[in-house]
């Protein structure tokens, strides 16, 4: 496996090769590693970068604490097969304005709802950073994973107002065996705060059980409940929803593509997730 932490160095070590490319902001965990290999798995020459990009949070104390491992991580890519890590620095992304200016893209009704309302501003500095990679890398495809539902619909936009001639994979949500979906911040979690966790796996889990017998308002009124016998973790939004629109589903109509989306703190940490309804 080779390292570049140069634009130059990995235009180098690219050259000719059909590439598979997995962002990420290291930490990794399965759910990053499933990303590479199906990558892998489709032949691709895999591209794995770390770079915890500073323009996609909105909350400082967030990028202050946001976990770094590299030395595990490069091992674990390793292991996974990865044929090239990507991990530059801040200058060598963001060279002249260290990522302050504004960008361009607008990804629309994307940015107003649910992670874009509660998170102003961090799609623009995925969709930026994202861009950014993209035209160093060149991949003939990205895989994305569900987890992050809402920023996968931000790339695909980006890649259709750009023109870019890149395919996105959107990949499976990897859980810990309890339901827990694994995400670089559960390794904020104290022992607690960690069985409160799972109150959001629940939460999505409780909508498709009873998507069939109970009204959705109901349902909404139920997770409200849940959270308000569970003193660890806050909910900031828990709602089901049109995959295509974002809108509020008034009723479930099945093979429509609705999800349940959910966000909560608990204890400092913010944890998202979501799920298809059928
Ligand atoms: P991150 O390092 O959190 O920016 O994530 C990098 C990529 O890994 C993104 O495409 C995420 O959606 C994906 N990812 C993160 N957690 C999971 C998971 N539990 N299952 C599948 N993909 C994931």
């Amino acid at each position: 496996m080779k390292i570049a932490k140069t634009k130059s160095r990995i235009r180098e070590l690219i050259q000719g090769q059909a590439i598979g490319f997995v962002p990420t902001m290291g930490a990794l965990h399965e759910g990053h590693l499933s990303l590479v290999r199906e990558s892998k798995s489709r032949g691709l020459f895999t591209v794995v970068s770390i770079f915890v990009n500073p323009t996609q949070f909105n909350n400082p104390e967030d990028l202050a604490r946001y976990p770094v491992d590299l030395d595990r991580d490069q091992r674990m890519l390793e292991v996974a097969g990865c044929d090239l890590v990507f991990i530059p620095d801040r200058e060598e992304i963001y060279p002249a304005h260290n990522g302050s200016d504004a960008y361009i893209h607008d990804f629309g009704f994307l940015e107003s709802r649910f992670e874009g309302h509660f998170r102003p501003g961090h799609f623009r500095g995925v969709g930026q950073v994202v861009h950014i990679f993209f035209e160093i890398i060149q991949p003939g495809v990205a895989f994305f994973g569900e987890k992050d539902f809402q920023q996968l619909q931000v790339i695909r936009r980006l890649v259709e107002i750009t023109g870019m001639d890149t395919e996105i994979v959107g990949m499976p949500t990897i859980r810990e065996e309890d339901g827990l979906a694994m995400s670089s911040r559960n390794r904020r979690l104290n022992k607690q705060q960690r069985t409160s966790s799972l109150i959001l796996h629940k939460a999505l889990a409780h909508a498709r059980q009873y998507k069939d017998s109970r009204p959705l308002s109901v349902i909404r009124q139920d997770v409200a409940a849940m959270f308000s016998q569970e003193p660890l973790a806050e909910l900031e939004y828990f709602d089901i929803i049109h995959s295509g629109s974002f809108d509020p589903a008034e009723t479930y109509i099945p093979s429509t593509d609705q999800r349940v989306v959910i966000a909560a703190y608990v204890g400092e940490v913010r944890l998202i997730d979501n799920m298809a309804l059928d």
